[in-house]
C-alpha cells in the first residue's frame, strides 16, 4: 500500500467508527462509548486531516455538525446555522485558543465570557411579537426537527415574552439547551425502575429522549428545563454589545441562564474559573461537561467569524476525560508478596480523569481472556472519581495484524519457579514461596513467627537491615548469619549484645517439631492445624514430600486445593534447595508420636457450648485426627458430647439419651493421652 492509501484507510476506519457512534448518540440517544473516547477518535481524525489535507474524505464528520433530523418530525431549515464548538482539554490548549484570537485581533483588549457547558440538547426558539411559535432541534446544524409541541411543555420556558424593563422585539430567536436537572433525572429513573421500565444512562439521554417523543404528553411528564445561552436573531436589533449583557437581557423575559457565569479579563483568569467550576460541579443543579469560553465583545465575535462547523470566538473547555484511548505497549507479570502473579498492562501514557496513566492492572489471566487484550491493542482506559484506572474494552478495529495472545507464564518472572493455578482458583501463583525474591519478606516473617520456628528477636527491623545488607536472600540464610558477625555489628543500634541474642535465638530455633517446620515453610493453605495433621499422618518430612495427591487428601483438613498446593510446593526445585539447606544447618525434631492408629475411628462425636482454651474448629480437628467423625446433632449413636460453657439443648438431649458427656478439661485430658495431638 502507498502511504496515501494507508492514511486514507485509517481515515475511513475512523469515519466509520464515528458515524456508528454519532448514530447511537444523536439518533438513538443511546451512546455506547464515553464522550471523551468519542472526542479522542474525533481528534485523531482531525490530526490526520491536518497532517494530510490531500487525503481528506468527502464525508468526514470534522466539518459537519453531528446530529440528523428524524423523519418522524417535520424538518425545518435554520436561518442562522446552529454550529458546534471546538474543544480544549487542558490549560495548554486553552492558552493556544487565546493566542489564536490575539493574533487575529492584534492590540485589542479581549475579555472572555465564561459559561457552564450544559450537557443537554441544543434547540432554537423562535418568538414572533413575543409569542413562542417554533422550537427546533439542532439536527445537522442546517436542518433540525420541529418539536414545537414538546418544547411548549417545558415549564421554565417563557411561552409569551413580556418585560417591564425592555420592549419585546418583533422577532427573537433564542438559542439554548434543554436538559433534565439532576434531581428530576434521579426521580424519573427511580420511578421508572419501580415501574420496571427502562432507565436512562445520563441526564443528556433522558432529555434528548424526552424531547424527541411524538406524544407531547410524554415530554410534559418529564422534568425538563431550558437554559438560554445566546441570541441568533433579533429584530429590531437589541443594541447590546457583549455576550454577558445578552444573557442578562434575556433574563428580563424570564429565560433561565446558567447558575454561574463570569466575565474574565485574561485567559489566566479563565483557567482559574475552570478550576472553580470543576470543584463546584457536584453542587450544581444541572449536569455539565465543561464550560464554554466565548469572546465577550459581540463586535469582536463578528470579526473573528467561523470555521466550517464552529465559531472561532468560542470553545468548549471540557472536564478531564473519564475514559481515554491508548495502546498497550507490553503486558508484564508482577509477583506479589504472597506469590500471586498479576498481569500489568504498560500503556502509552494517557491522561484520564486528570492524571496520566501508564500502568493498569489486568487483575488475572481470566480478565485477560475476557477482554482478549494483546500487546499492541488499542484500549479504553476508564477512571471515574478516585477509582483506580481500568481497561474497559479493547478496540478490535484497531488491532494490528501481528498481535499474539497473552498466556500465563510457565515460570515465575522473578525466580523461575513453576507457576501454578489449581482448578477453581482465579489467581496464579509462583510456587517458589521459600525462595522467590518477591515473596522473601513475607516468607521470612512467617518462618520466624512464634508458631513456626519462633526466632524471637528477628523482627522487622532486623529483617529490613539484613535485606539491605543483602544477607537474607531466603530463610536458609538465617542460619549462616553467624558468618557475618562483623557486618551485623555495623547496623545502627545493634550492639554486641543484640547480635549475640539474635544468634542464640537462631541456635535455639534449630530444635523444633515436624509440625512447626511444615507450618514454617509457608505452603499455601497449610496453617498451623493442617501442618500438625500432616506431621501426624506422614510422620517424616520425606514421606510428606513424596506423598501423592490421593494420599494427601486422606489427611483430615486437606482438600483438593490444599493437596495440590502441597504437591506444587515440593515440586519447585528451589524450595527443595532451601529445605535441604535448612536441614543441613541443623534443624531437627523428634519423630512425632504416632496416634495409636486412629483410636476413635468410626466414632461420632458432638461439640457444643463455648470452649475457653481452644476454638471449636481446633477441637473438631483434634477429634478428626484421632479418627472421629464430628457431627452437628446428638443421636443415640453419638459416642460422646464435648460440652463447653453455656451448653444448652444438646447437653439435655445427650443426658436424656444417656450419651457420654465430657467437659472441656476432661476432653483435653482425654486427647493428651495421644501425646502429639494437643
Ligand atoms: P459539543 O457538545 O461538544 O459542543 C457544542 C454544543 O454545546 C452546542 O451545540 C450546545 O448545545 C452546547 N452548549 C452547552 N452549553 C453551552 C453554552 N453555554 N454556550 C454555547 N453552547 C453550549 O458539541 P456537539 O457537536 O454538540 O457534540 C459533540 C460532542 O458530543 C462530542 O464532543 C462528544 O462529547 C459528544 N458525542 C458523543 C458520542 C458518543 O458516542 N459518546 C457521539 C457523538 C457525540
Amino acid at each position: 500500500m502507498t502511504q496515501d492509501s494507508t492514511i486514507k484507510a485509517q481515515m475511513r476506519q475512523l469515519i466509520q467508527i464515528l458515524a456508528k457512534h454519532n448514530h447511537a448518540y444523536y439518533v438513538m440517544d443511546q451512546p455506547t462509548i464515553e464522550d471523551s473516547e468519542y472526542d479522542q477518535l474525533f481528534h485523531q481524525l482531525k490530526a490526520l486531516e491536518q497532517q494530510y489535507p490531500e487525503c481528506i474524505q468527502a464525508d468526514t464528520p470534522t466539518n459537519k455538525v453531528g446530529g440528523k433530523a428524524l423523519p418522524k418530525f417535520e424538518s425545518i431549515t435554520h436561518v442562522v446555522p446552529m454550529l458546534s464548538l471546538g474543544n480544549v482539554f487542558n490549560q495548554e490548549d486553552l492558552f493556544a485558543f487565546a493566542r489564536r484570537i490575539e493574533e487575529r485581533l492584534p492590540n485589542q483588549k479581549i475579555q472572555y465570557d465564561v459559561e457552564l457547558k450544559f450537557d443537554g440538547l441544543a434547540i432554537s426558539l423562535w418568538y414572533e411579537n413575543g409569542i413562542l411559535v417554533r422550537g427546533v432541534t439542532r439536527g445537522d446544524g442546517e436542518t433540525g426537527e420541529d418539536i414545537t409541541q414538546n418544547v411548549k411543555t417545558i415549564r421554565n420556558l417563557p411561552k409569551v415574552l413580556s418585560s417591564a424593563q425592555v420592549s419585546v422585539p418583533a422577532l427573537l430567536e433564542v438559542r439554548g439547551e434543554v436538559l433534565m436537572p439532576k434531581a428530576g433525572f434521579e426521580k424519573l429513573n427511580a420511578e421508572n425502575e419501580a415501574k420496571g421500565e427502562k432507565t436512562f444512562a445520563n441526564p443528556r439521554n433522558a432529555a434528548a429522549g424526552s424531547l424527541r417523543q411524538l406524544d407531547p404528553a410524554v415530554a410534559a411528564s418529564r422534568p425538563l428545563a431550558f437554559y438560554a445561552y445566546g441570541i441568533a436573531q433579533c429584530e429590531p436589533n437589541h443594541g447590546l454589545t457583549s455576550m454577558s449583557e445578552s444573557l442578562q437581557w434575556l433574563t428580563n423575559f424570564g429565560f433561565a441562564v446558567g447558575e454561574r457565569h463570569f466575565v474574565c479579563d485574561s485567559i489566566q483568569e479563565v483557567q482559574e474559573k475552570y478550576e472553580q467550576i470543576n470543584a463546584e460541579r457536584p453542587n450544581l443543579s444541572v449536569e455539565i461537561d465543561g464550560m464554554v469560553v466565548k469572546v465577550d465583545d459581540l463586535k469582536q465575535q463578528q470579526q473573528l467569524g467561523f470555521l466550517s462547523r464552529e465559531p472561532r470566538w468560542a470553545t468548549a473547555y471540557k472536564f478531564p476525560a473519564v475514559a481515554a484511548l491508548t495502546t498497550v505497549e507490553n503486558i508484564d507479570w508482577q509477583v506479589g508478596r504472597t506469590g500471586t502473579l498479576t498481569p500489568v498492562a504498560r500503556l502509552n501514557p494517557v491522561a484520564v480523569g486528570g492524571v496520566t496513566v501508564s500502568n493498569v492492572t489486568l487483575h488475572n489471566i481470566g480478565e485477560i481472556h475476557r477482554l482478549d487484550v494483546r500487546v499492541g491493542d488499542t484500549v479504553s482506559v476508564y477512571r471515574s472519581g478516585d477509582v483506580i484506572p481500568k481497561v474497559e474494552k479493547v478496540w478490535p478495529e484497531f488491532r494490528p495484524d501481528d498481535t499474539v495472545e497473552v498466556h500465563l507464564p510457565e515460570n515465575c518472572p522473578v525466580c523461575e519457579s513453576p507457576v501454578v493455578m489449581p482448578e477453581g482458583e482465579a489467581l496464579a501463583r509462583c510456587s517458589g514461596g521459600l525462595y522467590c525474591a518477591a515473596q522473601r519478606i513475607e516468607a521470612i516473617r512467617h518462618f520466624v513467627s512464634r508458631k513456626a520456628l519462633d526466632i524471637e528477636g528477628l523482627g522487622d527491623r532486623w529483617v529490613e537491615s539484613l535485606l539491605h545488607l543483602d544477607l537474607l536472600k531466603n530463610v536458609a540464610d538465617i542460619y549462616s548469619l553467624h558468618e557475618h558477625r562483623e557486618q551485623l555489628l555495623t547496623i545502627e543500634k545493634m550492639g554486641e549484645k543484640s547480635v549475640q541474642n539474635l544468634f542464640d535465638a537462631i541456635e535455639n530455633s534449630k530444635k523444633t517439631t515436624l509440625a512447626a517446620f511444615i507450618y514454617a515453610l509457608g505452603i499455601r493453605g497449610v496453617g498451623e492445624t493442617t501442618a500438625r495433621m500432616l506431621a501426624n499422618t506422614f510422620q517424616t518430612l520425606e514421606a510428606l514430600q513424596n506423598a501423592d495427591i490421593e494420599t494427601l487428601k486422606k489427611t483430615p483438613d486437606v482438600g483438593d486445593i490444599t493437596a495440590e498446593w502441597i504437591i506444587d510446593f515440593f515440586q519447585a526445585p528451589h524450595n527443595l534447595e532451601v529445605v535441604q539447606r535448612l536441614l543441613e544447618a541443623g534443624i531437627h525434631w523428634d519423630a512425632p508420636i504416632a496416634p495409636t492408629r486412629q483410636p476413635l475411628n468410626g466414632e461420632s462425636w458432638v461439640i457444643t457450648g463455648t470452649l475457653s482454651q481452644m476454638g471449636r474448629d481446633e477441637a473438631t480437628q483434634m477429634l478428626q485426627a484421632l479418627g472421629a467423625r464430628v457431627s452437628g446433632s446428638i443421636s443415640s449413636k453419638t459416642k460422646c458430647l464435648v460440652a463447653g460453657e453455656k451448653a444448652g439443648s444438646k447437653l439435655e438431649k445427650a443426658e436424656k439419651l444417656g450419651v457420654q458427656v465430657m467437659n472441656e478439661q476432661e476432653f483435653l485430658n482425654f486427647v493428651a493421652q495421644y501425646g502429639n495431638i494437643e
